[in-house]
């Protein structure tokens, strides 16, 4: 196409002023046809500089097709992957980023509808039953907007999860966890007969803590002895210190005393999008405690509660038996017991890095493995 400049008019100008007016950088025209202007050629300028296109006030074919996106929502044509003549736009943008919050690798976001994002498309409309035609038109467009920003789950999530566990590598070293003892401060927790759940849950989190930078990895507790952060607080601490894996401690209390046992959660919901690494280190969790400790193995189930939904790394909350019951009690009052609860979480946390290259039984694998596992590596 001819570059537009200053002084120009005809067509081509007013298609281009009307689209500067659709996007709120000059007033709409008024009557009768608009020239390119100094203001016309001060709002070309805005809109490359928003763009990160040259800054030079005329509208070759590059800044003319930004223009173009720029003009399209999403919902406003059907989308579609056309080989010859790919579809883009800032709805084609839109999508792209609306998959991959949701999980589907669309590739990186462009602009531009290519086989990659036809792939992720088919496999949400998949997933949320819709019709799987590869084509982003009015049903799919609805089925996005419904789902809440924060949805996570789906499989490809866990596969890209799993490439940045697998690119981590094996070592705890230099990994960051972030600990979690729940409650604190006024709010006691289960209690009963003086002991509380939160001084209980402070001092496992100082020993998983101890043993934790022992491995070389970085461990942060979320609060002090006297602190009492709310939920969204203490995910928001893992998210700002960049968290690898954040892990809440709690122990459990119920009206009956015979309810008791071991539980391990992490994030999902119950239709089954909760495919991901916090699901797999629930299960190391579990396990590991259930084989150790001998507690009644509850199970590991998925859950929405704002530690897990807030967090942006893989997270897990344990609930380590119940202070309301007796045995159960006098288990968490002893020290001893909750070193072994200590060992068995990092043990745990070395099997997700392992990526299950180690096939040692369930509870046989020790502390004192993880360590000299550490240290071979570390030459
Ligand atoms: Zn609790």
């Amino acid at each position: 196409m001819r570059v537009l400049r200053r002084g120009d008019g005809g067509p081509a100008v007013a298609e281009i002023h009307a689209t500067l007016a659709a996007l709120g950088l000059l007033p709409p025209v008024n009557g009768h046809a608009p020239v390119f202007d100094e203001a016309m050629e001060h709002a070309v300028r805005s809109f490359q500089q928003q763009r990160g296109l040259i800054t030079d006030g005329m509208v070759g074919s590059t800044t003319y097709r930004a223009l173009r996106d720029a003009t399209y929502q999403l919902g406003a044509r059907p989308l579609a992957f056309m080989v010859s003549a790919p579809v883009s736009g800032d709805d084609v943008l839109h999508l792209q980023e609306k998959l991959l919050e949701l999980g589907y690798d669309a590739g990186r976001p462009n602009g531009v509808f290519g086989a990659q994002t036809e792939s992720a498309l088919r496999g949400f409309q998949r997933d949320y039953r819709l019709t799987v035609d590869g084509i982003c038109g009015a049903e799919t467009v609805r089925a996005l907007r419904q789902l809440s920003p924060r949805a996570r789950g789906g499989r490809p999530v866990l596969l890209r999860e799993q490439e940045r566990v697998r690119k981590a590598g094996p070592r705890l070293r230099g990994k960051r966890i972030v600990i979690d003892p729940g409650h604190g401060g006024h709010d006691r927790g289960a209690s009963v007969t003086g002991i509380h759940e939160a001084d209980l849950m402070y001092d496992l989190a100082r020993l998983l803590e101890g043993r934790m930078v022992a491995t070389g990895m970085e461990a942060l507790l979320t609060r002090g002895p006297g602190q009492c952060p709310d939920e969204a607080a203490r995910a928001h601490f893992a998210n700002e210190e960049g968290a690898d894996l954040f892990l809440s401690l709690h122990s459990d209390g119920n009206a009956s005393p015979l309810a008791q046992g071991l539980a391990t959660f992490h994030f999902g919901t119950v239709h089954g999008t909760s495919s991901t690494l916090g699901e797999t280190l629930a299960g190391f969790i579990q396990r590991e405690l259930a084989v150790r400790t001998r507690m009644l193995n509850c199970g590991t189930h998925p859950k929405t509660w704002d530690v897990l939904r807030l967090t942006r790394c893989p997270a897990v909350r344990v609930e380590v038996g119940y202070v309301t019951n007796a045995e159960d009690r006098a288990r968490l009052s002893d020290p001893g017991f909750r070193d072994l609860v200590a060992e068995g979480i990092v043990v745990a946390v070395k099997r997700l890095y392992l990526l299950g290259e180690n096939d040692q039984p369930t509870g046989t694998f020790t502390y004192e493995d993880v360590l000299r596992h550490e240290l071979a590596k570390a030459e």
